[in-house]
């Protein structure tokens, strides 16, 4: 397959933006071969700078969850914008979609609204620390939090201490406080908290993970995190980045009742504009500046064009509670085609699905934390993203990414995208 234009695209973006893209994963540099420059979207579908069009299961890495240039969100910007697109000055948008989040979301009085996930993060766990006085945090191995310093650590093999920078640039300075623990795996979370009494500020997980494969928490897990973290005065961050307005209204903490501390948002929330927030019962969210000690600003933070989509979008996901359940059909609907297909082909297979998301690995064995993903085949994975691609069908480039589900795709589409799993699956 050509891809002609994008080819010549990327070849003049290499010249002037590291790598040809402003964030890595978009280089498939996973997967191989040139990344499609999207000419434009609508619905399901994306159509490339070659004319090729796709059924779409990246929407952005999420937002888009009813679909490309949904027109009430487009309309709504488009009304803002021509009311001028910043101030730096109080508008009344800003309280209005508060809110309506706050609504929304259980155990949550406040909210502040950022640019990004990663500002989202960052300012989460500053907060964490402001709040309970100490500095350490524990994260799990996989779980994706943003570029922030503190959140670039890996585990040395197997290294239940202390973690050491996986990016060039995170000093061990700030590494020495990230604490490195195994998604799923509750034991492994006492042992770090035994050996830091009285040092961990908070916890930080992605509830449902997303950012090595879709792996949804085991039974208790979660419950158990919130134990530990009552008897043991520590925090409960959930990073729902990815999940929150996305798996339910309330995110994992309405779908599984588990009641965090601090709750991150991004992506949907934003409805396709840069946005990210973090929220918090009112005790907290009082350390934050300019009401408490705890420092956090942002020249566009509460944008009137990012707020007007983010409202239009939780407006609509508030208003029609059928779209969850409508997302929730139509995964387990294409979970189910793909493994018939890939199980009549002989392909070894795990398919991991909650909600509106989902991920296909090639390995043997059930995929429940980061070691267990990095077990997949990524030769096969290859075959399979570029087999899909050349049909029509955009997947994420990584074996590590979910796919995200959106509600414009229609059963016609989800057939498709099975019918090309069967075509490719003969080649793996
Ligand atoms: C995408 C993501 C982030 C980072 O958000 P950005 O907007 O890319 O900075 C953080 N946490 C999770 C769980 C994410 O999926």
């Amino acid at each position: 397959m050509e891809y002609k234009r994008s080819s010549a695209l990327f070849a003049e973006a290499q010249k002037v933006i590291p790598g040809g893209v402003n964030s890595p994963v978009r280089a498939f540099k996973a997967v191989g071969g040139t990344p499609i420059f999207v000419k434009e979207a609508k619905g399901a579908y994306i159509i490339d700078e070659d004319d090729k069009q796709y059924i779409e299961y990246i929407n952005s890495w999420g937002p888009m969850i009813l679909g490309h240039a949904h027109k009430p969100v487009i309309d709504a910007v488009v009304e803002k914008a021509k009311k001028g697109t910043s101030f730096g000055m109080p508008t009344e948008i800003e309280t209005k979609i508060a809110e309506l989040a706050v609504s929304m979301v259980p155990n949550i009085d406040m909210i502040r609204f950022v640019n990004s996930g990663t500002e989202a993060c960052m300012s989460a766990v500053r907060l964490a620390r402001g709040y309970t006085g100490k500095d350490k945090m524990i994260k799990f191995a996989g779980c994706y939090h943003g570029h922030s310093d503190a959140f670039l650590i890996q585990a040395g093999s197997g290294a239940v201490t202390f973690g050491s920078p996986n990016s060039p640039g995170v000093t061990q300075g700030t590494a020495k406080d990230t604490l490195l623990a195994r998604y799923n795996d509750l034991e492994n979370v006492k042992e770090i908290i035994l050996q830091n009494e009285g040092e961990i500020a908070c916890i930080i997980i992605e509830p449902v993970a997303g950012n090595m494969g879709c792996i949804p928490p085991v039974a208790g897990f979660l419950e158990g995190l919130r134990a530990l973290c009552d008897e043991h005065n520590i925090l409960l961050v959930f990073d729902e980045v990815m999940t929150g307005f996305r798996l339910a209204k309330g995110g994992v903490q309405e779908l599984l009742g588990i009641h965090a501390d601090i709750v991150c948002f991004g992506k949907v929330i934003g409805g396709g504009l840069p946005v990210g927030a973090f929220a918090a019962r009112k005790e907290i969210m009082s350390y934050l500046a300019p009401l408490g000690p705890v420092y956090q600003a942002g020249t566009l933070s509460g944008n009137p064009l990012a707020m007007a989509a983010g409202l239009a979008m939780l407006e609509e996901l508030n208003a029609k509670d059928e779209i969850f359940t409508s997302l929730q059909k139509k995964t387990e609907y294409l979970h189910k085609g793909i493994a018939e297909v890939l199980t009549a082909a002989n392909v070894t297979h795990q398919i991991n699905r909650i909600g509106s998301m989902i991920s296909v690995h090639f390995c043997e064995e059930p995929v429940i934390d980061f070691a267990s993903s990095a077990k997949g085949n990524n030769d096969s994975f290859k075959k399979f993203f570029h087999g899909l691609l050349d049909k029509g069908i955009y997947i994420a480039p990584s074996a590590f990414e979910t796919w995200f589900l959106s509600d414009a795709l229609s059963y016609e589409d989800l057939d498709k995208t099975i019918q090309a799993v069967k075509e490719v699956a003969g080649e793996l």
